[in-house]
């Protein structure tokens, strides 16, 4: 936060990672977020529905079946369809309030936004919808194509933002540009001047920055730990016996022979994780696979028996803890 406001960036807290867990949100509100943050209508009524009053900001591009929603849960929207913008003016209008728009670029990242050459155009169109007001433009990386962000793509974004101003006369507020992918830039000193919003999740839940998986300077890495009890613990060979075809989802395991070996398994599933991004904390164990409800660790060189019943601790990570906080199955115990 601290990083952020030396720069002169506002950020808004993104609750999605944690389902929009009301009292995630209200620590992060506690840590200075200026509002909040969710992909999903649903969730910021759950905010709402817990009493939080600060400004709600819709992620995702509204659905066009929505737009009545959306402008009774938040304040703010991030578009990129003009036919969508002009249904949450008139939801707008008949509630009678004024709901704020970020035009969403797309520099390269291949998710939504408009085509850099389509902004200045569409900025003038959104501003002569009655019952939305610009407030800026905005653009995500990092996510569908995993592109880096770069002095040359954030850039671009402020580049555009001047070229708005001079084409409609008018001021935006605000450039909307970075996630938790954007803080080697901002460390770097090379977020480009003009870029004066985050809009962040992941850095704030498990301390890490997107890019690298590094935990930043002064975050916490440890405010999620996966809790999953043990069913069996039995000495099975590591290799299946019979002709292997598909697994529960449809594509062919492979098995390295590492003898005969003790496994545990865990009462939690493909429905509630990925398996792919945990960490189990207890010493020698490893994590072989899991199908919808079972996951199996390895847990020969473990130094401490591991016996039915026991709980076994993870670390998780962004992916994980999506799913687990969204997962009804599993319990959060808020400490
Ligand atoms: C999820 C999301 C974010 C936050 O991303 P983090 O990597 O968790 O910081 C920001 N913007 C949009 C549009 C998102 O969907």
């Amino acid at each position: 936060m601290d990083l952020c406001s030396k720069h002169k960036v506002t950020v808004t807290g993104v609750t999605k990672g944690a389902c929009a867990h009301p009292d995630v949100a209200w620590a992060m509100l506690d840590g200075g977020v200026a509002g909040l943050a969710d992909s999903r209508v649903a969730n910021l009524a759950r905010l709402r529905k817990a009493g939080i009053r600060a400004e709600m900001m819709l992620l995702r591009i509204p659905m066009p079946s929505e737009t009545k929603s959306v402008v009774d849960v938040a304040d703010i929207s991030l578009n990129s369809e003009i036919s969508t913008i002009r249904s949450l003016g008139e939801a707008a209008i008949k509630k009678g309030v004024i709901h704020k728009v970020i035009l969403m670029v797309d520099t390269g990242d291949l998710r939504e936004g408009v085509w850099p050459d389509d902004v200045v155009r569409t900025c003038a169109e959104i501003r002569k919808v009655p019952g939305v007001t610009l407030e800026g433009i905005g653009t995500n990386l990092g996510c569908y194509g995993g592109v880096i962000p770069t002095e040359t793509n954030l850039g671009q974004l402020v580049h555009l933002k001047t070229q708005v101003e001079e084409a409609t006369g008018r001021r935006l507020r605000l450039v909307s540009a970075g996630t938790s992918a954007t803080f080697n830039l901002l460390q770097e000193g090379k977020l480009p001047e003009g870029i004066n919003h985050f809009r962040v999740g992941e850095a704030i839940l498990l301390g890490t920055e997107a890019v690298s998986g590094r935990v930043l300077p002064g975050a916490t890495s440890d405010c999620f730990r996966l809790v999953a009890e043990v069913v069996e613990v039995k000495t099975k060979p590591s290799l299946p016996i019979g002709e292997v075809g598909w697994d529960a989802f449809r594509t062919v395991p492979r098995f390295v022979d590492r003898g005969i070996r003790k496994r545990a398994i865990l009462s939690i599933g493909r429905q509630d994780i990925r398996p792919e991004a945990m960490e189990p904390l207890l010493a020698g164990c490893e994590i072989l696979g899991a199908s919808s409800d079972h996951l199996i660790v390895d847990v020969t060189d473990c130094p401490t028996e591991v016996r039915v019943g026991d709980e076994m601790p993870f670390r998780i990570g962004y992916g994980a803890l999506l799913q687990a906080m969204t997962s009804e199955y599993v319990e959060k115990v808020v400490l």
